[in-house]
């Protein structure tokens, strides 16, 4: 086998990111049991950690004393040395948050959007970054930003955005340019789920995020990683056909009819009530049988992709407009009794708040992500790839 230009960096950061990950999520470590489970020489274990140590990623915390020789100093992230943006960019506002390592929230600032153009909506995402950092950034190592729609992390681009009135959006460009940062972008749904990946409540890696509010959304994790499809376009969830009951179809801004946007989303509810003569905001009172119909949908659009995928854990999200007093329980009940007589128990369902702070909050966290997993796996001489580059 023939040695590769470029491995060796290649493996300096598959061993860092490993090393990063381990400490992340079994903090506070000792260099001995980092260099027991990875397999990696101790001294080559002191020499990354101290690496970490001095980027201001790692710092040392408490000492143990263990059963004869030297005490040892454990391991944890760093605190204060390192920082990610994060901003939910909508019609109306971009709303930045900065994380530390750990994703927690640090600082918050909203920046009303003068108008959709995306050159402008990137200088208010900037202005907002810039604001929530306190004028002069601290160490941040990236931007993530969530949009809205169908996004392509790979090629940086927007592909649709219904919400922006965006196709085709070389919005990862744009950003870089205003911020002088390294950007991310994602769709909202994907950047809730990586928000979730750096929460200590939700340990598992096979998990299903589903998004409702405006639109409906979902995001796929498998083995800790979120699946994003060919071209982004995985979790279309939105647009599979409900199965539905008598009464006209109902068409979707998509083009196609029946869909589970036009049946559960807060878009859908608000045509249908529209439909029936009614000008006015979703009462939850008023209109209960609109949304146990939206609940019951929902659920069952949920359980039929849960059963195919089968994860651990289902967190249910649902934005402000969608907090309609039962409507959440409601399809949390709906999708549990469709598995009332399955022969596989039910994945533990969660619903949440899903806010523009946790959706900021997650879109940093998907440039926290690119610390914690190397970009590339090694090299090897079955699969061609670009490695070295
Ligand atoms: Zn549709």
């Amino acid at each position: 086998m023939k040695p590769r230009a470029g491995s060796k960096a290649l493996i300096r950061e598959i061993n860092e990111a490993l090393i990063l990950d381990m400490v992340r999520t079994q903090s506070p470590i000792s260099r001995a049991r980092i260099a027991a489970q990875t397999g990696l020489s101790a001294a080559s274990v002191t020499g990354i950690t101290g690496r970490l140590i001095q980027a201001g990623l790692l710092v040392e915390a408490e000492t143990v004393h263990g059963t004869g020789g030297r005490p040892a100093r454990l391991l944890e992230l760093g605190r204060h040395g390192v920082f990610a943006a994060g901003v939910r960019l909508s019609p109306t506002a971009a709303h930045a948050v900065v994380v530390d390592l750990r994703g927690g929230v640090v600082a918050t600032h909203s920046e009303p959007l003068e108008s959709g153009e995306p050159a402008e909506a990137a200088e208010a995402v900037a202005r907002a970054v810039r604001a929530a950092a306190g004028g002069k950034l601290p160490k941040i190592i990236g931007v993530g930003v969530a949009v809205s729609g169908v996004v392509d992390q790979g090629s940086g681009f927007v592909r649709h955005s219904g919400a922006m009135g965006w196709a085709g959006v070389g919005l990862q460009r744009l950003l870089e340019e205003a911020l002088d940062e390294a950007v991310v972008i994602d769709s909202y749904v994907n950047s809730y789920a990586c928000g979730l990946l750096f929460d200590d409540a939700y340990k598992c890696r096979e998990m299903l995020i589903f998004s409702v509010g405006t639109s409906l959304g979902a995001a796929v994790v498998v083995d800790g990683r979120i699946q994003r499809g060919f071209d982004g376009s995985a979790g279309g969830f939105a647009h599979s056909r409900a199965i539905t009951g008598p009464g006209p179809a109902r068409a979707c801004h998509c083009g196609a009819e029946d869909c589970f946007e036009t049946r559960a989303s807060l878009w859908g509810m608000q045509r249908e009530l529209e439909r029936s003569g009614g000008i006015r905001e979703i009462d939850a009172d008023a209109d209960a049988h609109l949304i146990a119909d939206a609940a019951s949908h929902l659920g069952i659009g949920m359980a039929n992709v849960a059963k195919v995928l089968g994860p651990e854990q289902v967190v249910v999200g649902f934005a402000p407009e969608a907090d309609l007093g039962t409507f959440a329980g409601q399809a949390r009940q709906a999708f549990l009794r469709q598995y009332d007589h399955a022969n596989t128990p039910p994945p533990l369902v969660d619903t949440a708040a899903a806010d523009h702070v946790e959706l900021a909050r997650g879109a940093a966290c998907s440039v926290l992500a690119g610390l914690f997993t190397a970009r590339e796996s090694l090299p090897n001489e079955s699969r061609p790839s670009s490695a070295s580059a």
